[in-house]
């Protein structure tokens, strides 16, 4: 577990995982470019997610909705009205703040007067097509589409209650102060699930939600001693919701939301279907028409997660600079950007490069161990601690002894041990290892 966010940032930057945004014109404010590591991580984090919610589910679905919708979708979501933050200016120097969370002085003048909050909408506006006042919003959230499209997905899939629609995509709110590297952006990307239910099981789903949420964090190798559940008091809770718990994470810089899991009643499908959506099919399975043929709005469970704050708490955890000699990223080898390395002894004896060079071409041939990391730079103990700093979990080393008897050596990320395979069980060899690793 890293102890201070600049070391995370810092490691991001040097290696490729995650850069400034429109860094040589200066940057542009809160904004970060994933680079080829961070996008590998952030996609095994995706995939990850939507094989174990979507694929292996026979009740969910997926959808992949526009980014920008109708207007209307806003104004009966409550988003148009009621989706602001209290803003408040520092009347010297005009710095803008947001009212419930500003000081006693301006950050940045020292200034003690502020003006009285206003409400500032958090959607960013922009104009479809050429006509003037034809405004849209980018989305604040995933969630409407899964709702304004849950006839569509009912009408196409005969799905029956309980069933859920799983979206992953990006969101945008026009946040007055955020911060903290990835964990607080104006354009984020959720994985969301709209789980539909009657009302009747509600807390049966809750629960459910709760414990897959747990061992979700499990399986991307958080640990649950920094995970606190908090439940959110009615006061502070959306007013259409039952039910909220906050999964908070110990981040380096303190204890901070990371998913959410919501019970939202039936107040959105209520807000955009004047009739009843769903027609129960108990009655007619039990071959009485007249019995529970009601129509009726299925209610919702609501998992968030985010997926940037996801991939910030993975690199956290799996952050491990207690040993001098050498940084490893811990990370899980599902998720670890490159899954196996492959290195010449030597770059300057053409035998060895070009044995080399055939056992990373075998092993490509595995959809499974891609992408495969090729390095020939320095010397190998410089390798293992470049590949160690990127967490990939195996090294493959091709010497001597593999011109001579077919076999290279195969090194451990985590125990750092080594052991002599033959090419022609590599393939297994690793892909048993990533297999089943805890
Ligand atoms: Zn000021």
């Amino acid at each position: 577990m890293v102890d201070s966010i600049e070391k995370i940032v810092s490691l991001c930057k040097r290696r490729g995982f995650v850069y400034p945004g429109s860094e040589i014109y200066g940057g542009l404010a809160n904004s970060w470019d994933y680079g080829p590591l961070g996008v590998e991580l952030k996609n095994n984090i995706k995939n990850l997610w939507w094989r174990r919610f979507v694929h292996s589910r026979d009740d969910i679905v997926g959808l992949d909705a526009a980014l920008m919708m109708n207007s209307k979708v806003w104004e009966a979501s409550g988003h148009l009205k009621e989706f602001s933050d209290p803003l408040a200016e520092c009347q010297k120097c005009h710095a803008r703040y947001r009212a419930d969370q500003v000081g006693s002085a301006c950050e940045s003048c020292g200034g003690k007067k502020f003006t009285e909050a206003k409400q500032f909408n958090l959607m960013f506006k922009t104009q479809l097509g050429p006509v003037e006042g034809n405004n849209v919003y980018l989305r604040p959230e995933t969630a409407q589409a899964m709702f304004v499209d849950f006839k569509n997905v009912l009408d196409t899939t005969r799905k029956t209650v309980p069933f859920g629609i799983a979206q992953i995509g990006k969101a945008f709110r026009n946040e007055i102060t955020p911060g903290n590297f990835i964990f607080r952006t104006r354009e984020f990307e959720q994985m969301e699930i709209e789980y539909f239910i009657k009302k009747e099981n509600w807390q049966d789903s809750f629960e459910h939600w709760r414990r897959e949420m747990l061992s979700w964090l499990e399986d991307i190798g958080v640990d649950l001693r920094h995970i606190h559940e908090l439940e959110v008091p009615a006061e502070e809770r959306a007013h259409y919701s039952k039910r909220t718990i906050d999964f908070e994470f110990d981040f380096p810089f303190g204890r901070k939301e990371l998913y959410g899991l919501a019970y939202r009643t039936d107040f959105d499908l209520k807000n955009h279907f004047a009739e009843p959506p769903y027609r129960d099919q108990d009655g007619a399975a039990k071959g009485d028409p007249r019995q529970g043929r009601e129509e009726f709005y299925p209610h919702v469970i609501e998992p968030t997660w985010g997926v940037d704050r996801s991939l910030l708490a993975v690199l956290c955890s799996a952050y491990d600079d207690s040993d001098k000699n050498r940084l490893v990223l811990k990370l899980k080898s599902g998720l670890a950007p490159y899954k196996v390395a492959v290195f010449p002894l030597s770059a300057n004896k053409p035998d060895l490069v070009n044995k080399a060079r055939s056992v990373y071409k075998l092993l490509t041939t595995n959809y499974q161990l891609l992408p495969i990391a090729w390095d020939d730079r320095g010397n190998v103990g410089k390798r293992y601690y470049s590949q160690d700093e990127i967490g990939t979990p195996y090294c493959i080393t091709v010497d001597y002894q593999t011109l001579e008897d077919e076999t290279v050596t195969v090194r451990d990320r985590d125990t750092m041990k080594q052991e002599r395979v033959k090419v022609e069980d590599l393939e297994s060899y690793i892909t048993a290892k990533i297999n089943n690793a805890p």
